[in-house]
């Protein structure tokens, strides 16, 4: 559908240029906020001297309309805004090599992001550090543009010392988060590329017993800079019931540590029961024990995505068999942008509120250090003064000295005058 932009408002000395329906609709409007009736004629006046801002498009359902304003076509103007700008969501992915982390991320979003990977052999892998992999796909569903950015970490746990694999993922999202707080302060603000990342999958592996000391080092680094979603990866390793205990296991680990994962925002109690029972499905699942597969198999005449075993098939998107499809709607279609928001109002916020006390300190510790700059400068004028003060006052010691001198020839010469007048008195005298 394509849309027509709104007329610009109509002056306010004319009449309204539409049809009866439409004023009628704007009269029932202003009458019902004035609390007055339709059908009084002294209102159609009011309609005349105040024509609607943004008159109604002559759309048919609307014209029968008579209470019709227009802001109801706010939600679709967002929509086609948003759909138009396209979205933007970036996806980290942390775990040891092995765990199918990338078969998961192809089977998520049936793409093949990993085409070219080459595998470290195990001299590589003894003094392996961790890296981060940038991937880009432009993915179109249905009209709507998806820029899905997969930030990968290999390298992960691979050495024999990962004590700093948290490290490398730490200041990866750091950077992120500097980088938009730069941007954002800068003068162009309109098209920022949004780097942040808005959502961290950390893999565990099915073996093992619950979290690993690597594991809860991270989580507890990065809770409260990122969105952490468990995933168990290769679950079909296990059975229901290791599954089960296993879920267990970790989410007591995590109670223990006081890591607070990714929360899910409380469901609202106006949304239908399907919404409310799915939700509370998601939540039960996690961490989201998940299978991987890009083999597309038949089973019963049907094509799916899973594994085949000699002793059978195991559908990937059975929800019997993996907590994928839960994955996927989560990730996808129910919490993608809660994901972002929590991104933007929690962790980015935290991260600003921080840089903004670090920048307001180094302030205050400038302006300490200028003033006892300038206090020492000062001290040093007011020893310059003192300097000149004691020059200025051995001039004047040595100006009294002279005039004293002065003073005492002056008396001298008065005394020797005298002493030659009286002479002279006494010869005259003689
Ligand atoms: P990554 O190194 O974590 O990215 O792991 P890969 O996705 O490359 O997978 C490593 C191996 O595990 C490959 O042989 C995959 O076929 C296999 N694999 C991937 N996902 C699963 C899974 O869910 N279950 C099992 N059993 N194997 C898997």
């Amino acid at each position: 559908m394509k849309h027509q932009p709104p007329p610009p408002p109509l002056p306010l000395s004319q009449p309204p240029l539409m049809g009866g329906a439409a004023a009628g609709g704007v009269a029932s409007a202003i009458s019902s906020i004035n609390g007055s009736s339709n059908n009084n004629n002294n209102n159609s006046e009011t309609v005349k001297c105040r024509p609607p801002i943004y008159p109604k498009p002559k759309t048919p359902s609307f014209d029968k309309d008579r209470d019709y304003i227009g802001f109801a076509t706010l939600p679709e103007q967002v929509h086609r805004k948003s759909v138009k700008r396209g979205f933007e969501f970036t996806l980290m992915v942390v775990g040891e090599s092995g765990l199918g982390k990338s078969t998961l991320i192809n089977s998520l979003f049936l793409g093949d992001l990993y085409k070219n990977r080459q595998m470290p052999n195990v001299e590589e892998r003894i003094e392996k550090t961790t890296k981060v992999e940038k991937k880009t796909m432009d993915i179109e569903e249905r009209g709507v543009r998806l820029r899905l950015t997969v930030v990968d970490t290999p390298g992960f746990g691979d050495a024999i010392n990962c004590e700093d694999s948290w490290r490398v993922c730490t200041q990866y999202i750091d950077e992120q988060f500097r980088q938009y707080f730069t941007d954002e302060s800068g003068l162009n603000r309109r098209n920022i590329q949004d780097n942040r990342v808005h959502c961290c999958l950390y893999f565990v592996p099915p073996w093992g017993h619950s979290l690993r000391q690597m594991d809860l080092d991270l989580i507890r680094r990065l809770h409260r800079k990122v969105n952490i979603v468990l995933v168990i990866g290769k679950a079909d390793c296990l059975n229901k019931q290791e599954v089960r205990k296993l879920k267990e296991r970790i989410l007591q680990d995590l109670e223990d540590n006081h890591i607070q994962l990714y929360q899910f925002p409380e469901c609202d109690s106006d949304e239908d029961d399907d919404f409310k029972q799915q939700d509370r499905e998601l939540k039960a699942s996690i961490p989201f024990a998940v299978v991987g597969s890009n083999t597309i198999l038949e089973v019963a005449g049907k094509k799916v995505r899973g594994r085949q075993y000699p002793w059978g098939v195991v559908n990937v998107e059975d929800p019997e068999h993996s907590d994928f499809i839960k994955l996927r709607t989560f990730l996808i279609s129910t919490h993608m942008q809660d994901l972002k928001d929590t991104t933007q109002d929690v962790h980015y916020e935290n991260f600003r509120a921080q840089c903004i006390s670090q920048i307001s300190q180094h302030a205050l510790r400038e302006r300490g250090k200028l003033k006892r700059d300038s206090i020492s400068s000062t001290n040093g004028f007011d020893a310059a003064i003192s300097e000149t003060d004691r020059l200025l006052l051995q001039k004047d010691e040595e100006i009294r000295r002279m005039q004293d001198m002065l003073t005492q020839m002056q008396e001298k010469l008065k005394q020797t005058h005298l002493m030659e007048m009286k002479k002279n008195d006494s010869v005259i005298d003689v």
